[in-house]
């Protein structure tokens, strides 16, 4: 049959005019459901309206293109004829659905409105030809309801109001003294109908019209509207999706649920989204309509036998009570059920993935009515990649595109156990994903001495400082009120690994009271709290968690992505313990050992501040001697843990003054630490005071004015590597020199460190091996990398350091206006989350050319926060680096990314060959 409209798609009685592939325009409900009629599955028929008719709708004022009402009208013709009901027939009256659908799914976001075309005359011929008076009210009862919230926008007066539909309905059953919507009669429902009529009419001002053409029209403007809804845009803007793609509506005739003891409504999965395992797993509810599944009205069913028994094992129910209560699908519609497996089967062949897919059984028959790429787990994406592998509906590079890198992240942390009870208070950014529990506490200190009584805290601020941190590695986890996903908190916690919930605005914290309250909700110092870092969640109380094991597919996938990444993959580690984390997660090095925050401990601080408060050259060297032992040990430890793979160590990098105490009894337990005054210490800490920190006295800049400082740091570095090698470990030390921007400048601290290297080999006999080369974190570095090249051994890009000062943005600050910027369209992505792929990856690519020019086998690496991206590792990819360095949590992620970006690379590559 030729095409009513260029807009329209019909589909039913065995074939379709769209096709998967046209979800842009079909929405994806729309054009799977043609794919599926395409496939003979028992789809009802129906048309969807095209997303350009939405985007036609705005433009003009809310109107309709020209010749869409008759070819609608042509289209629901077509329906009548395959079904033998007419739309609006008194008689045998067909109801539609009017559903919206966009091009990505937005689960729940958007409006449906069921049975459409009900008045008070059609309802009386449902009710004949049905011969189920109840159903046919209760279908008008549904659509009145419906149709008063989509398109007659009557909802809830204010946030603390229910739903006033929904307050009728409870009112009748309290009256009737039933528990279920089911209980109701007949004559209730009739009651029902007419009192949500008196409802709509005393609210809105109009009646229900009693014309099914009107309906229709006025539903699918209401349906397009809903994609400008507050809630589709707030979705949109979380998840990146462009408002003017536009909604499609599609059209489709009704199968009911509701008819009775043999119908019944359901969702299913193929497989089981959060374990994976194969076998369809969902539920239904007998004689219902499918929004009841979602809305919770009562309790569903499920689908198979052997998820009907866990499920009554978990909730504690026993066989013979499950088999008289909670029948499953599989026992109460044996041949829907295998009809249904059958589908799921055809469905996942087809579209090579596990769906999601909606049903309906009227009179024991099966309808689809949806089908969708099922959201799924971490854990659940794994296994079912490697498995669809093994079932030969995917080859492996497949599979490998399939897990979201991000995701992975999930598979490390401990979790929230799902069967457990909880009560989420405040919902904050996922800042650092894991699930921990403990005390509140609200300083730094406080934390350390509640952690050192052997007990579990959770430390809550404003926002965090590095003056923090010695609180942040005692705590289980962070909560802040204040700063994103790039907030000190944010950053600092990935980079421990620990769970952080940052940015949760509706915290009251009351530090000298002790106490935060979030609404009414007080909760004080001592009490305990749960953060889920991977959904943001603050939950009153504990929450038991559970371990996360690395499975057998976990291992078989990463072994997959290994084979075929071209980057290498280091970790960031700072202790032996991270070290030994990063090897276990895969990490091929470290291309980051921060050497500052071995001097937070409580133990180490002193000596350090020891360090910086000298007045002379030997007071210095004094407690640098101190220093030297321990970072000697450090690093031992270090180095022992990643025997045979390089170990980059960073030396000194941070401004001095953020060593120094701020709090006047500190300073004067310092004073009195290495005999001088308070005053003295006070002067010392004015003259380290600058007025831009991030651009001052640090980094190579502190070895130049301080050799000593460096000096000692290498000292300790290659006596750590000697000593091991003694003993037979090979330690492969690489001494990396922050904030370098001029080649003079590395040779003359290159120069100091060769110096101390010449006299350990001497005093402790023996050949070093070690490396000398820079991070390149200053454009002018960058620029002359050809000539720093030629005197160093290795690059590593800080990207951190370069994204700020290429964009003259300070990371800490940007926070207040970056948001602004993104939702002007002015950056697309926070540049210190997502690597800026022209700018500052103009100037990587410019530091690679000139580097490699210089130095044929430079080896090339990024470290800090964008090695974890899997967008930015992608970049890292095509730029060429060896290697990309990440927290050791977000190693699987950068393998991921790294071997995605090597099939991509493949693919376009072989479609530029076919040009
Ligand atoms: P959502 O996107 O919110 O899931 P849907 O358009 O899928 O909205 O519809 C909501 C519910 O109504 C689903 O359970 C769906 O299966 C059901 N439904 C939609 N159209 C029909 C129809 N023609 N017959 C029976 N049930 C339907
Ligand atoms: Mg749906
Ligand atoms: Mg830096």
């Amino acid at each position: 049959m030729a095409r009513v409209h260029p807009d329209i798609y019909f589909f039913g009685g065995g074939t379709a005019e769209g096709r998967a592939d046209m979800r842009d325009l079909l929405g994806g409900k729309g054009a799977n459901l043609a794919e599926m009629a395409s496939l003979k599955l028992p789809v009802p028929p129906g048309f969807t309206i095209s997303t350009r008719v939405c985007n036609y709708f705005y433009d003009h004022g809310h109107k309709y293109p020209k010749a869409l009402d008759t070819a609608a009208a042509k289209s629901v013709a077509r329906v009548e004829k395959i079904l033998g009901r007419k739309f609006g027939d008194a008689k045998n009256p067909l109801l539609v659905s009017v559903r919206s659908g966009a091009r990505v799914s937005m689960p729940g976001m958007m409006d449906t409105v069921l049975n459409l075309g009900l008045t008070d005359e059609t309802v009386k011929g449902l009710e004949a030809v049905s011969g189920n008076a109840r159903f046919a009210w209760d279908s008008y009862r549904r659509f009145c309801q419906m149709y008063g919230d989509v398109v007659l926008k009557l909802k809830p007066e204010n946030k603390n109001d229910r739903d006033p539909f929904e307050e009728l309905i409870e009112r009748k059953k309290i009256h009737r003294g039933v528990k279920e919507d089911v209980e109701l009669s007949v004559d209730d429902l009739r009651e029902l109908v007419s009192e949500f009529r008196d409802l709509i009419r005393s609210r809105v001002g109009r009646d229900l019209p009693q014309d099914p053409e009107k309906q229709l029209w006025e539903a699918i403007g209401a349906v397009f509207d809903s994609w400008n809804n507050d809630r589709a845009i707030a979705y949109r803007k979380f998840n990146n999706i462009p408002g003017d793609w536009g909604t499609a509506v599609t059209v489709q005739s009704m199968v009911f649920g509701n008819l009775g003891a043999d119908c019944a409504t359901g969702v299913a999965f193929t497989r089981n989204p959060s374990t994976g395992a194969r076998g369809i797993y969902g539920e239904f509810l007998p004689n219902a309509q499918g929004e009841d599944v979602v809305a919770g009205i009562r309790t569903p069913l499920q689908i198979s036998l052997a998820a009907g028994r866990e499920w009554a094992e978990r909730n504690s129910v026993v066989e013979a009570e499950r088999v008289a209560r909670f029948p499953t699908l599989e026992e109460s519609f044996p041949l829907v059920y295998k009809e249904l497996l059958k589908i799921a089967q055809r469905l996942e062949k087809h579209f090579r993935d596990m769906q999601d897919m909606e049903f309906t059984i009227e009179r024991g028959r099966l309808f689809m009515l949806q089908t969708r790429t099922g959201k799924r787990t971490a854990e659940a994406a794994v296994r079912t990649a490697v498995e669809m592998v093994g079932e030969r509906l995917l080859d492996r590079r497949a599979a490998l595109m399939r897990v979201e890198p991000v995701q992975l992240e999930q598979l490390l942390h401990p979790r929230l156990d799902p069967a457990a009870a909880k009560e989420v208070i405040a919902r904050g950014l996922p800042a650092s994903p894991g699930a921990v529990s403990g005390e509140v506490v609200f300083s730094a200190d406080e934390a350390t001495v509640v952690q050192a009584a052997g007990r579990k805290v959770i430390l809550v601020r404003h926002e965090t400082s590095p003056e923090d941190i010695h609180g942040m590695q005692v705590a289980e986890g962070i909560l802040t009120a204040r700063g994103g996903m790039t907030s000190h908190a944010a950053v600092v916690a990935r980079g421990m690994g620990k769970c952080c919930v940052a940015g949760c605005s509706a915290l009251e914290i009351d530090y000298a009271g002790g106490a935060l309250k979030v609404g009414d909700r007080v909760i004080r110092r001592g009490e305990y709290i749960t953060l889920d870092g991977s959904t943001g969640e603050v939950i009153a109380g504990r929450v038991p968690t559970v371990q996360p094991e690395m499975s057998d597919f976990f291992v078989k996938f990463m072994h997959w992505a290994d084979q075929e990444r071209k980057l290498g993959v280091r970790a960031n580690a700072d202790t032996p313990s991270d070290a030994r984390l990063a090897r276990e997660y895969g990490a091929e090095g470290i291309g980051l050992c921060r050497t500052e925050h071995m001097f937070f401990g409580p133990d180490r601080i002193d000596a350090m501040r020891e360090m910086i408060m000298a007045e002379d050259k030997q007071q210095r060297a004094r407690a640098l001697d101190k220093i030297v032992p321990m970072q000697r040990a450090d690093f031992v430890g270090i180095l022992r843990e990643m025997a045979g793979l390089p170990v980059t160590i960073r030396l000194l990098d941070p401004p001095l003054h953020e060593f120094l105490p701020k709090e006047d009894e500190e300073i004067r337990k310092l004073a009195e630490n290495i005999g001088t005054t308070p005053e003295r210490l006070r002067q010392i800490r004015d003259s380290l005071e600058e007025f831009n920190p991030m651009l001052g006295h640090r980094g190579a800049r502190l070895g130049v004015s301080y050799p000593e400082i460096y000096r000692a740091q290498a000292r300790a570095i290659l006596e750590a590597a000697t000593a091991l090698r003694a003993e037979g470990v090979r330690a492969i030390p690489e001494i990396m020199l922050p904030l370098i921007g001029e080649r003079k400048e590395f040779e003359v601290l290159a120069a100091d460190i060769r110096d101390v290297a010449r006299e350990v080999a001497s005093r402790d006999g023996g050949k070093l091996q070690y490396h000398i080369g820079t991070m390149i974190e200053v454009p002018r570095a960058c620029i002359e990398a050809g000539e720093i090249a030629a005197v160093a051994d290795f690059f590593s890009f800080g990207t951190n350091d370069l994204t700020q000062m290429t964009y003259g943005l300070s990371r800490d600050d940007s926070a207040r206006f970056l948001d602004d910027y993104i939702s002007r369209g002015i950056y697309k992505k926070d540049p210190f989350q997502e690597l800026d792929p022209e700018g500052v990856g103009g100037l990587m690519r410019i530091a690679i050319e000139r580097g490699r020019k210089a130095k044929k086998n430079l080896s090339i690496g990024i470290c800090g926060e964008h090695g974890g991206d899997p967008a930015s590792v992608k970049l890292c990819h095509k730029l060429g680096l060896d290697y990309v360095s990440c927290s050791p949590f977000r190693l699987p992620v950068a393998r991921l990314a790294a071997a995605q970006a090597a099939i991509e690379g493949r693919k376009s590559k072989r479609e530029f060959k076919d040009v």
